[in-house]
Parts: structure tokens; sequence; C-alpha cells
């Protein structure tokens, strides 16, 4: 019999099988962390990293305006 519950490796909490994604890949076909660890995880990457690639992204743009190659990081 399958257990209901599993250990998220994030949280260390342990939560119902619902509260994590399926991954078919996985041997229990369901990913290592829970939803609100990914929830979260995502939330902060974004935050930290949403700013940066903007400007980026506009940098790159104003290069490719005005005939010039893309700056190489
Ligand atoms: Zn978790």
């Amino acid at each position: 019999m399958k257990s209901l519950s599993k250990v998220c490796t994030r949280c260390h909490k342990t939560k119902d099988r619902d509260c994590f994604t399926r991954n078919s890949r996985t041997r229990d076909g369901l990913q290592a962390w829970c939803k609100t660890c990914y929830k979260e995880y995502s939330a902060a990457w974004y935050t930290h990293n949403s700013k940066r690639v903007l400007e980026e992204k506009k940098k790159q743009y104003a290069r490719l305006k005005h005939g010039q190659p893309p700056l190489r990081q």
C-alpha cells in the first residue's frame, strides 16, 4: 500500500501527497519539494532576478537597434 504522505526535502515537513507536484521521472512520481517550497523558491528567484534580467534585455535591445551585436556575458 502506498503511503499518503511524503517528507519535503526542503522544509522537511511531512505533507499529503496532494501537496506535491507530480513528476513522472522520480521514483515515487512526485517532486522532492512541496508546492509551497516551489512557490517560495520561484518567488524569491523572480524577485532577485527579474530586475537584472529586464535591465539586461533592455541593454541588448538597445544594442540591436543600433546595429551592434549583443554583448556576450
Ligand atoms: Zn516544502
